[in-house]
């Protein structure tokens, strides 16, 4: 008996994208990749075939009203890896992809990328780490050493084994790093928008939150030269021909930072703000 998954009627998007989350069961892979409905159930995959039939997949919804839309897409995901990445955080990803493969199907012009926040700060000495990472709080996580010793950095010893496990997936978005997109300017311009309008965003984050911004709060962080952090430092002034920003630091260093560029790192988004558009 042929199965769904040998020839996938093209009425059914759900089956075409579960097998292919799945995997294939006759490809000989790693055994986790070598789960669909059909290789462990058959007749399941009918089943939900002729019960789906008229059914619309959620990922064509999406796609059918990002179309009415008649421009080139963009579909953007992102992940902090600040520490193990679990099976929860593949929503996300899983999702974005869905979407993307629906607008791919129906011809439209649309590019996939996945950018790791790995510019965001360590937040606490996790469970998972030795006390020696208390030094690193409040450093972004790009800059903070490897829990292995074999990374180039703390983010990229998670992002490694999570980027794989999107290859083996098949989904393939086209990865950013924020802190190669800071030092390559690629914020530079989103940064002096948020300083000019400073007064602005704190206002909507107020109405937002119903909480009280601290008039010192700024919507960039500097990272302070001296003790590598981005979240004990104040910004005092900037100069947007220059492209800088002065600072203060609770270490007690006072310094200047330049928005982007190779030789230095500049500073970071606060919170959930981003330079993303
Ligand atoms: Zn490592
Ligand atoms: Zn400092």
């Amino acid at each position: 008996m042929e199965t769904a998954s040998d020839s996938p009627p093209s009425s059914s998007r759900f089956i075409n994208r579960y097998d292919n989350y799945a995997g294939n069961p006759t490809s000989g892979q790693t055994k986790e990749t070598s789960i669909s409905c059909s290789y462990l159930l058959p007749g399941l995959s009918e089943i939900l075939v002729r019960t789906m039939a008229d059914t619309i997949h959620w990922a064509d919804v999406i796609a059918e009203d990002v179309l009415k839309k008649n421009c080139k897409h963009l579909v953007a995901t992102g992940i902090t890896p600040s520490g193990h990445i679990h099976i929860g955080n593949m929503r996300e990803v899983v999702t974005a992809d869905a979407v993307y493969k629906a607008l791919i199907d129906k011809g439209a012009d649309a590019d996939f990328i996945y950018i790791a926040d790995n510019y965001d700060p360590l937040r606490k000495v996790y469970p998972f780490l030795p006390e020696s990472y208390a030094e690193h709080v409040g450093k972004p996580i790009s800059e903070v050493p490897c829990p292995c010793g074999d990374c180039a950095n703390y983010a990229e010893h998670f992002l490694k084994p999570f980027l794989e496990a999107l290859r083996r997936l098949g989904i393939n978005p086209k990865i950013y790093r924020a802190d190669e997109m800071y030092r390559a300017g690629r914020y530079t311009e989103a940064i002096k928008t948020a300083l000019v309008k400073r007064d602005s965003i704190a206002k909507i984050l107020e109405e937002v939150s119903g909480k009280t911004v601290a008039s010192d709060w700024n919507p960039f962080n500097p990272r302070c030269n001296e003790c590598g952090k981005i979240t004990t430092t104040k910004v005092t002034a900037f100069n947007l021909e220059a492209e800088t920003v002065d600072y203060v630091c609770a270490c007690g260093h006072t310094g200047t930072v330049p928005m982007a560029g190779e030789e230095s790192l500049p500073g970071a988004w606060t919170g959930l703000l981003g330079g993303r558009s």
